[in-house]
């Protein structure tokens, strides 16, 4: 060792003397939040009102959908997409492997039967996969875009198409992600985005539903509003409930919205520094399809080996990580039921292997470099 390396290594040691404590995800809140919701107070409207149709003017604008109606989170978002794409108690749907465990639970709120679906490495749905998973009860299928990447829509659609299925996207990961120069969630029939407070952008709780089917947006009207399309009358022609959200999570989402290219160009930041800071080997990082556009919502990372001690190192030095996805075939309350058909090879290596890093938009570079700095010094 001579001397120049010995005084590296010194000023690295006194460099990270101390633990920081960095958590999975924070919020990206402030006074712009704040202000807008006092416009609600200011002109004494606090249920779906002006504000919402003002966030949905925007969403619409950013995904290029025709129709869009807002739910109260990412499920009913999801479950009600479901329903009003016409899937019935009984049907099955195909569904990823590899996602939050709502997107199967929505599934069985209508009384159809999730049927999972094993993931390619780069965490989407496997279409070869999907393919002998079909029956004659089959009638829809779930893809999930994942971690802010964009699924494969060609083959998704021309595998929909070929069997006649109706495609609900869950992308509740993928605000501002775009398949081809197409935002995610406008491919199928519909799709469905989340604003829960880990999400991209959020209001809290929230979703939102976006279609470009006139048919189908008229059921979403009926469904959300108590079987009715404007809501002060009593006379109901169908049968409906509330999906309704407030003004004040709209304006929650309307600042965030506006903020959302500087909260893209952050989280591009982050991405970035972490592909350039690991330099242990052992580590690989998720990047997106070359046809998918780039939001990273979480910074995921591949391990060599499993990653179980990785977590609890990193953990002991301060660093909050999350597993991927734990596979839905294996979930305790699924297990009991008669859903699983096949092996999930792909979605129990991503499981095994795969950690969440903390990526949110307000972490700094300090911060990444010290995460960086502890996976680059891990050895088995
Ligand atoms: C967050 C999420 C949901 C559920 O959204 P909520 O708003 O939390 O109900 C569904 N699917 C995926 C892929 C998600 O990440």
């Amino acid at each position: 060792m001579n001397l120049r390396m010995v005084h590296i290594l010194e000023e690295q040691k006194t460099k990270w003397s101390f633990k920081m404590k960095i958590n999975q995800f924070s919020p990206y809140l402030g006074d712009e939040e704040y202000k807008k919701i006092k416009e609600c107070f200011d002109s004494n409207w606090i249920t779906e009102g002006p504000l919402c149709a003002e966030f949905s003017d925007k969403l619409l604008k950013l995904t290029g959908a025709k129709y869009g109606v807002f739910a109260p989170n990412g499920t009913l978002a999801l479950y009600l997409a479901l329903k009003a794409a016409g899937i019935k108690p009984g049907d099955e749907v195909l569904v990823s492997n590899f996602t939050f465990i709502a997107s199967a639970n929505a599934i069985e709120m209508i009384g159809a039967t999730p049927v999972f679906v094993d993931i390619n490495m780069d965490l989407h749905i496997n279409i070869e996969h999907a393919e002998e998973l079909i029956t004659e009860k089959t009638t829809g299928i779930m893809p999930i875009h994942i971690y802010g990447t964009a699924c494969d829509m060609d083959s998704i659609m021309s595998f929909a198409k070929k069997h006649n299925l109706k495609v609900i996207e869950d992308a509740a990961q993928a605000i501002g992600v775009h398949w081809n120069g197409k935002h995610c969630g406008t491919f199928g029939d519909i799709g469905t985005f989340s604003f829960f407070a880990d999400k991209t952008i959020t209001t809290g709780e929230g979703g939102f539903v976006v279609t470009n089917n006139e048919e189908i947006y008229e059921n979403l009207l009926y469904i959300r509003n108590q079987g009715r399309i404007n809501r002060g009358s009593f006379l109901h022609p169908q049968i409906g409930y509330n999906f309704r959200i407030t003004d004040l999570q709209a304006a929650v989402g309307l600042a965030q919205i506006s903020k959302l290219p500087e909260i893209i160009e952050k989280k591009m930041n982050i991405f970035n520094s972490y592909m350039k800071k690991i330099k242990n080997k052992d580590f690989c990082i998720l990047e997106p399809h070359e046809k998918s556009g780039f939001v990273p919502f979480r910074v995921a990372l591949f391990y060599k080996h499993n990653v179980n001690d990785l977590m609890k190192y990193l953990s002991d030095n301060g660093i909050e990580t999350r597993t991927f996805f734990y596979p839905l075939h294996n979930q305790p309350c699924f297990v009991s039921k008669n859903w699983i058909r096949s092996e999930y090879k792909n979605s129990i290596y991503a499981y095994d292997h795969g950690l969440c890093m903390p990526s949110y938009v307000s972490l700094s570079e300090e911060e990444i470099e010290y995460v960086c700095d502890r996976l680059n010094n891990y050895v088995v």
